[in-house]
C-alpha cells in the first residue's frame, strides 16, 4: 500500500509518499506561498536530485494537483499514475475532546473537525482545504485524519481542568488538551523499543524541543499530563511564544499598552520566548552562537529556557513519583548538544548521568546518552510524525477494506 501524508497549512503544504511495504519515503516535498504569485514547489524524490517549481497557485486544490503532477512525473515522479496512492492521511492540529486517535474520514468526521474550528482557527481550517483539496483531485481515495491531540486525551482531570469556573469548561471545552501528541507517543514508543522493555511499564519524560516546545508525562504508555494547554501557548519558553506567564499579565498590558486581542495574542505568540530575551532571534543554532561570542542577553534566554525546561522535567518525575526515561526530541532536542547538558546536569539528584561524549555524538538513530549507572535513562529519539501518521493510515484503511 502507498500512502500519501499531507500537512496542509494556510498557506503552505508539506507532502510525503511513503511505501508501506517497508515504510520507505518515496518522495516528499512542499508547497510554499499557495494563494500568493510566485507559490513554488519543491520535490524531493527519493533517489534523484531535488527539483523546483515556480508558478501561481491560487488554491490548495490546485496545490494538491501539482503535487500528483510531481509525484507522476516521468522524469522526477514516483509514481506511475495516481492510481498507486491507496490511501491520504492528514495531520490535524486539534482533535478536541471527540477524536481519542484517528479515524477514516467521514462527512461527520468532517462536520465535528469544522465544530472544532473555534478551537484552532488558525489550523484546522487549513486542514480541511487539505482534505477537500484531495477529494477533489483523487476522488473515491480513502482519507484518514490523525490528531496533534488525540495522544493526550487519557489525560484525567486533575490534569486537563483549569481552576476557573467549571462552566466555561461546559460551555466552551475551555480545557488543557495539549499538542504534538504524534511526536510524544512516537518518541516513547520508539525509546521503548530500543530499551527493549514494555512501554507500559516505563516512567517517561518526552521533550519535544522545537521552535514550538511541550513536554509530558508518560505513564502505562499514556499521557497524564503535557505541558501545552487549551492552545499551544502554555508550558515551556519557546521560539517566539512565552509559555506560562500569570494571566493577569495579559488585561495589565492591554490596558496600559492600548494593545487590542489580537495584538496581544500575537505579542505573547510571535514576538515573546527566546526572540524576545535575546533580542536576537528564536533559533536556538542563533542564539547559541551568540551566547558563546559573549553575548549576555543571548546566555539569558538559553539559560531561562533550560532553568523552565528544567522545573517541567521535576514537575513531572514528582507527578509520576519517579521517572525512568527522559527523552530529548524535536530540532533543539535532538541537535543542541548544549541545551542536553545544561538541562542534564541540573538535574542529576533524579538519578540522571549523562554521558558527555555520548551526548556531543551526532546520528540520526534513537540511542541513549546516560552512562551505564545512570538510574534514568536520557535518550535522543528522532521524531517522524509522517510516518506515524501513515502507520495510522495504513492499518486504519486496511481494517476499513
Ligand atoms: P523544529 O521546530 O523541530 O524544526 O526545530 C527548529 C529548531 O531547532 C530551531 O530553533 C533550530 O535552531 C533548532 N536547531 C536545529 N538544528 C540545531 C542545532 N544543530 N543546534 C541547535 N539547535 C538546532
Amino acid at each position: 500500500m502507498k500512502v500519501l501524508v499531507i500537512n496542509a497549512g494556510s498557506s503552505s503544504l508539506k507532502y510525503q509518499l511513503y511505501d508501506m511495504r517497508d515504510e520507505s519515503v518515496l518522495a516528499s516535498g512542499r508547497v510554499e506561498r499557495i494563494g500568493m504569485d510566485s507559490s513554488i514547489v519543491t520535490h524531493e524524490p527519493a533517489d534523484k536530485p531535488e527539483v523546483r517549481d515556480v508558478s501561481e497557485i491560487l488554491d490548495h486544490v490546485t496545490a494538491v494537483k501539482r503535487v500528483i503532477d510531481m509525484l507522476t512525473h516521468p522524469d522526477h515522479g514516483a509514481l506511475e499514475s495516481m492510481k498507486e496512492i491507496d490511501a491520504v492521511g492528514h495531520r490535524i492540529v486539534h482533535g478536541g475532546e471527540v477524536f481519542k486517535g484517528s479515524v477514516l474520514v467521514t462527512q461527520e468526521v468532517k462536520n465535528e473537525i469544522r465544530r472544532l474550528f473555534d478551537l484552532a482557527p488558525l489550523h484546522n481550517p487549513a486542514h480541511m482545504m487539505g482534505i477537500t483539496a484531495v477529494e477533489a483531485n483523487m476522488p473515491g481515495v480513502p482519507q484518514v485524519v490523525v490528531f496533534d491531540t488525540a495522544f493526550h486525551q487519557t489525560m484525567p482531570k486533575t490534569s486537563y481542568l483549569y481552576p476557573i469556573p467549571k462552566v466555561l469548561y461546559r460551555r466552551h471545552k475551555i480545557r488543557r488538551y495539549g499538542f504534538h501528541g504524534t511526536s510524544h507517543a512516537y518518541v516513547s514508543d520508539m525509546a521503548a523499543k530500543v530499551l527493549g522493555k514494555p512501554l507500559d511499564t516505563l516512567k517517561m519524560v518526552t521533550c519535544h524541543i522545537g521552535n514550538g516546545a511541550s513536554c509530558a508525562a508518560i505513564q502505562d504508555g499514556k499521557t497524564l499530563d503535557t505541558s501545552m494547554g487549551m492552545t499551544p501557548l502554555e508550558g515551556l519558553m519557546m521560539g517566539t511564544r512565552s509559555g506560562d506567564i500569570d494571566p493577569a499579565i495579559v488585561p495589565f498590558v492591554m490596558n496600559k499598552e492600548e494593545l487590542s486581542l489580537n495584538e496581544v495574542n500575537s505579542m505573547l505568540n510571535k514576538h515573546s520566548g527566546m526572540l524576545a530575551i535575546s533580542g536576537i532571534s528564536s533559533d536556538m543554532r542563533e542564539v547559541t552562537e551568540a551566547m558563546n561570542d559573549g553575548d549576555e542577553n543571548a546566555k539569558l534566554a538559553f539559560d531561562m529556557y533550560t532553568y523552565r525546561l528544567k522545573k517541567y522535567i521535576g514537575a513531572y518525575a514528582a507527578a509520576m513519583n519517579g521517572i525512568d526515561v527522559l527523552i530529548f526530541t524535536a530540532g533543539v532536542g535532538e541537535n543542541s548538544v548544549a541545551l542536553r547538558e545544561t538541562v542534564c546536569q541540573g538535574i542529576t539528584f533524579l538519578g540522571i548521568e549523562l554521558d558527555l561524549e555520548l551526548n556531543a555524538q551526532r546520528s540520526k538513530e534513537a540511542r541513549v546518552i546516560s552512562t551505564p549507572s545512570s538510574r534514568v535513562k536520557v535518550m535522543v529519539v528522532p521524531t517522524n510524525e509522517e510516518l506515524l501518521i501513515a502507520r495510522d493510515t495504513y492499518s486504519i484503511v486496511k481494517e476499513a477494506q
